[in-house]
């Protein structure tokens, strides 16, 4: 990138509802925005998993947040402009909850008392469209493994984990905690790829976050579970199950005769298996184990559950952050430097504390839009 260009383009690392949340701000804010994402797709923990059964049919699962609630204005503004666009729907099934000691499913909400969104037709679709709105140019399959700060041209330089430079930036957002975090050092045995001395008093605040994990299993049956009377249910008196989600019955789905579920394992029981197998690799053995393991709690709801056509269990190592760090500000900033941290871990542990964070990180930049 020449030294025009750089002059003013933000870098913003990661394409989960933060980051492109804040990218897509920048650029409607005529913020020249460039984002760097390791997997191949947008989403983040908002990510729609495509799997294949061993007869060849394609089965799609919200295996991350299955849906959001929205209560701050500046929120819903974009939420219902995401809805009149047809990227978000609400899910109007009722959800209830299962107590294990009674065996009993009980209705826990009342009709019309809390919306509930969706994005349409998979989760990740909202990244998806704001990665690609004008303005925002996107790489995926690129993970930023180093951020240097060059003091003498005032400019950030990015370079990818492979080795390949990534460009000249005039500031960085990066919306996952893990970049400065000693935790990336112990899942990756890299260095993290920013230089936590040059940022002390925010490596400080992200170090010291706590994290739960989460297993989510994934589920295909032949045809709809009947006997469960909720699309959506949590688990009670489970030391196993949270939550088991119909993903078929969410609008916008494929219209198949299969039917998906995606179950999610409680914090506990996440962190006793993490204690025992680590966060690196794990063998597809391992992850069978699990899957054998949260079915079997899931069977438990009713007497004739099927066993499933498809079923594989999926680690969340960061499911949720533990505590928000910057409740007030909404992102953590360094204006000096123009070095901006948001995600959820900022405000509240869920999609719209994610997407506040995202617009607070652009803000900054476009306060400043004008020194850029
Ligand atoms: C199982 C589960 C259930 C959930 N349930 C709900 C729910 O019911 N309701 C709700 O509101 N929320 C829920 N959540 C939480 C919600 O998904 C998150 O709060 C939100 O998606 C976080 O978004 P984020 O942008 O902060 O982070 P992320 O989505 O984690 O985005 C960070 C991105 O940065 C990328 N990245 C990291 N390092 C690099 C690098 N070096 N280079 C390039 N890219 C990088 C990552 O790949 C990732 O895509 C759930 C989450 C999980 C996992």
């Amino acid at each position: 990138m020449n030294s025009a260009a750089a002059a003013s383009k933000i870098a913003v690392i990661g394409c989960g509802i933060s980051g492109a949340v804040c990218a897509s701000s920048l650029a409607r804010n005529g913020v020249s925005v460039a984002v760097f994402e390791t997997a191949r797709g947008p989403g983040g923990r908002m990510s729609e998993r495509k799997e294949t059964t061993e007869d060849g049919k394609e089965m799609l699962f919200d295996h991350g947040a299955p849906y959001f609630h929205v209560s701050n204005p500046d929120v819903l503004g974009l939420v219902r402009d995401w809805e009149a666009r047809g990227i978000v729907s609400q899910w109007k099934d009722n959800f209830g909850s299962f107590d294990c000691l009674s065996k009993q499913f009980t209705d826990i909400e009342k009709e019309g008392l809390s919306i509930k969104y969706v994005g349409v037709p998979g989760m990740n679709s909202i990244c998806k469209a704001l990665c690609n709105e004008s303005g925002v140019e996107s790489k995926f399959r690129t993970c930023v493994g180093k951020v240097e700060w060059l003091e003498e041209e005032d400019l950030w330089s990015l370079t990818s984990v492979d080795g390949q430079s990534l460009g000249h930036f005039k500031g960085v957002v990066a919306s996952d905690k893990n970049i400065i975090s000693d935790r990336f050092t112990t899942v990756t045995g890299r260095l993290p790829p920013i230089d936590l001395t040059l940022v002390p008093e925010l490596a400080t605040k992200i170090n010291e976050i706590p994290v739960n994990p989460c297993f989510a299993l994934m589920l295909t049956f032949g045809e709809p579970l009947r006997s469960i009377p909720f699309k959506a249910f949590s688990f009670e008196h489970s030391e196993t199950l949270s939550w088991a989600f119909c993903n078929s019955s969410k609008p916008g789905r494929p219209k198949t005769s299969e039917c998906c579920w995606v179950v999610h394992s409680t914090a506990q029981y996440a962190k006793e298996v993490i204690a025992k197998v680590g966060l690196g690799m794990l063998s597809n053995t391992v992850f069978s184990q699990i899957a054998e393991e949260l079915f079997q709690e899931f069977q438990k709801t009713a007497a004739d559950i099927p066993h499933p056509l498809f079923m594989k269990a999926h680690r969340w190592g960061s499911a949720f952050p533990a505590v928000s760090v910057e409740r007030e500000e909404k992102c953590l900033w360094d204006g000096k430097k123009r070095l901006a941290f948001c995600g959820d871990f900022c405000v509240s542990p869920n999609v719209e504390g994610a997407i506040i964070s995202g617009l607070a990180a652009a803000s900054k930049f476009v306060d400043i839009a004008s020194c850029l």
